[in-house]
């Protein structure tokens, strides 16, 4: 707990106005956009880093005091990752939120953890270069949560997660060592890959401090092609039918009927909600290629029975349509006081089998569930709309929940795909990790953080 004269040793590291201290604005961060506000306590105090120093010097202070220490972008993990356990002090990087550096001979962005994810888009976009990683709330989600959750989205088929991006990485250890992971190049064969075991980490290794991340040339083109289906076995057929042409869409995602007709209902984008499906293939690449591209596609969606194409005419056609796929989640969230969202993975040939098998499970328990998916990786969101303070529906939800992970787990899938494990994962992902690699997992948690003061509770 933190006494009085912690609080004037922080704020002597910090400056005057860069700390948290009220009850009230503490319970401000004592949840994220899960549904684990129970699982932790208010912070003790929230506290506003500018610059590596003060990282620096706070973890010097926690180390020596005992004090979790729990690492905060925006907020908005979905497994309680930034849930305080045993209270402590929130670390905000809203004030650590500058580009410091795009190079576009390079074709690397160094930047602060606190960027938000739409603004690094929106600069390196305007020199003809594209971050790829797009979690659907990347306009206020953060590099340093993107790169601690191994956040990915819709843009993973073709060009892979934040991990792939991850070059280089200033980090502050539990115990107030600054140190720098992986190297500014493109290629980087020398040592053990630490940069890489930050990804995904959730901030129980280190403090991430600064990033530098790679770039590739943004596409000239992009369209995206809506496809409907009546039944969903067609549907996923033509993800292979597609590949299979020799078309590599950058994205494909995937809409059940259920959250056709929410999103409708929320937003009236025109969506027919009488089918089963909606596919949503984003294609890019030359503007001398796209015609090309789309009749293929168009072909492949025939032959697997598509009953209704429609593609994109227009740069604000295009936002349109994708913007169905984004706000599905916020039209969920009209169905009842909460929606849990998960983000279960398989091998894509196991598709269609989770995507019925997550139906026949929400109808058993009868909950409310729209089912959302990147289809060409398998990745599968049920977000459950339910009031989780009704305990009998809450117990239906977490019931529903171990047998579709039960289920992913016998297709050769996994727990979660992007949103990571946090508090709320924590006892499924100890059960399925192999057994010797948990007992490895446990003694790098030691190793890098002896005294456990870093988002203790997490993961494992
Ligand atoms: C509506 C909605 C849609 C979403 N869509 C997607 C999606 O399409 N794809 C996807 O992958 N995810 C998605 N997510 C979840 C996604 O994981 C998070 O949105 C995002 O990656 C977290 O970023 P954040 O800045 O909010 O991090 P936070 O939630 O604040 O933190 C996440 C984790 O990162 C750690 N952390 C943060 N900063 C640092 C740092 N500097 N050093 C060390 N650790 C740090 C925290 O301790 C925590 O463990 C969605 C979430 C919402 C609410």
């Amino acid at each position: 707990m933190l006494l009085k004269n912690d609080y004037k040793k922080i704020e002597k590291i910090i400056g005057n106005n860069n700390i948290l201290t009220s009850k009230e604005e503490c319970y401000c961060y004592s949840t994220d956009s899960s549904n684990m506000q129970n699982a932790g306590k208010v912070p003790e105090a929230v506290v506003f880093v500018k610059n590596i120093e003060e990282i620096q010097n706070i973890m010097k202070y926690a180390y020596d005091n005992g004090i979790p220490i729990v690492s905060r972008g925006a907020g908005t993990n979905m497994v309680g990752s930034c849930v305080c356990a045993n209270g402590g002090i929130v670390l905000n990087f809203s004030k650590m939120n500058k580009i410091l550096e795009i190079d576009s001979v390079n074709m690397t962005a160094t930047v602060q953890p606190g960027v938000v994810l739409g603004d690094l888009k929106s600069e390196t976009e305007k020199l003809g270069l594209l971050f790829p990683p797009d979690p659907s709330n990347y306009r206020v989600s953060t590099v340093g949560g993107a790169i601690a959750q191994s956040s990915s989205g819709a843009m993973a088929f073709k060009y892979g997660t934040t991990k792939d991006y991850v070059l280089s990485l200033t980090v502050v250890t539990s115990d107030g060592r600054i140190m720098k992971l992986g190297a500014d190049t493109i290629k980087d064969s020398v040592g053990y890959h630490l940069a890489q075991l930050m990804v995904g980490s959730e901030g129980t290794l280190a403090v991430i401090a600064e990033a530098t991340l790679k770039l590739i040339p943004k596409p000239e083109a992009h369209r995206v092609v809506a496809a409907y289906f009546d039944e969903i076995d067609n549907c996923v057929e033509s993800v292979s039918n597609i590949i299979s042409k020799q078309i590599f869409p950058a994205a494909i995602d995937f809409m059940d009927k259920n959250s056709i007709a929410t999103t409708e209902e929320f937003v009236k984008c025109g969506l027919n909600t009488q089918k089963e499906g909606l596919l949503l293939v984003e294609l890019d690449g030359f503007e001398s290629s796209m015609e090309y591209q789309i009749n293929k596609t168009k072909a492949a969606l025939k032959e697997s029975g598509a009953s209704e194409i429609r593609v994109s005419e227009s740069e604000e056609d295009y936002n349109d349509i994708w913007q169905a796929r984004r706000v599905s989640f916020a039209a969920a969230t009209r169905l009842a006081p909460d929606v849990l969202s998960d983000d279960i993975i398989v091998p894509r040939k196991n598709f269609s089998k989770m995507v019925k098998k997550c139906k026949e499970i929400a109808n058993k328990y009868n909950l409310k569930m729209c089912l959302v998916a990147h289809a060409g990786d398998g990745n599968i969101h049920p977000q459950i709309a339910l009031n989780i303070e009704d305990e009998d529906e809450f117990r239906k939800y977490t019931d529903a929940k171990s047998e579709m992970y039960e289920y992913a787990i016998s297709l050769n899938g996994t727990i979660s795909a992007e949103h990571g494990v946090g508090a709320e994962k924590k006892n499924y992902a100890s059960k399925i990790i192999d057994k010797n690699a948990l007992e490895y997992m446990k003694m790098i948690k030691k190793v890098f953080d002896p005294k456990n003061i870093l988002n203790p509770n997490k993961i494992i």
